[in-house]
């Protein structure tokens, strides 16, 4: 199977490089120089996953971000400058699943890119069907759904394993390190505010219930719910 990525992103030069490292790994690259582009490929393409630049000539990274979600919960991660901050938050906060800080190296985001497939691949339904069920929560492992006092929320890819992370581990407490490397697959170092971003998304969604994931300060996050 080959695994379909689509860069967006306007300096070709940086378009380029990435492509021909991903198409050595045996990927299926596709590209787009701005974004109405990137729109209109990810509509074609149906891409596993993409790699999104923020700065783009026209609607910029951000709002085709914004707009991919609104469709489907598609991997997204972020391409930013180390000076735009706020963009990232911003960026994680509309649901991008991870970003890379320019300048990177090729090697470092194929690596990212490798640990979420990994991932995906080791959640596709057949591969262990499992329903968690608390008082308040209940997980589909195969459906990959959510439901909260039985009302289906609606999680992107990663705000389904981060809940599903916690929930296996109930009544105890992960550090955002534990997250990274059991929710994104990194074995190496990466911004611990990629957790504190995605759980606060995650808490957003699950309203009244958002108590059911507890910080445990200094330390990390703990889910609790009781199991009936
Ligand atoms: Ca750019």
């Amino acid at each position: 199977m080959h695994e379909k990525i689509l860069i967006v992103e306007d300096e070709e030069s940086i378009r380029k490089l990435v492509c021909a490292y991903l198409e050595k790994e045996g990927y299926q690259v596709f590209q787009a120089a701005d974004g109405n582009a990137a729109i209109k490929a990810a509509h074609a393409f149906q891409p596993d996953l993409v790699v999104l630049d923020i700065m783009l000539p026209g609607i910029d990274g951000l709002e085709v971000l914004a707009q991919l979600r609104r469709e489907n919960g598609v991997y997204v991660i972020l391409l930013t400058a180390r000076t735009e901050e706020t963009d990232k938050i911003v960026g994680l906060s509309l649901g991008a699943d991870d970003y890379v800080t320019k300048p990177f190296s090729p090697r470092e985001l194929v690596a990212r890119i490798k640990a979420a497939f990994r991932r995906m691949q080791s959640n596709l339904p057949e591969a262990r069907r499992q329903q968690l069920i608390f008082e308040h929560l209940r997980l589909d492992t195969g459906s990959r759904q959510a439901w909260v006092d039985e009302q289906l929320v609606e999680l992107t890819s990663i705000e389904f394993e981060l809940l599903k992370t916690l929930a296996e581990h109930r009544g105890l407490v992960l550090s955002r390190e534990q997250l990274l490397e059991k929710v994104w697959g990194y074995d190496y170092f990466a911004d611990l505010r990629l957790v504190n971003v995605h759980i606060g998304n995650l808490r957003k969604k699950l309203g009244q219930q958002q108590d059911l994931i507890a910080t445990v300060r200094g330390v990390g996050y703990r889910f609790d719910d009781r199991v009936v």
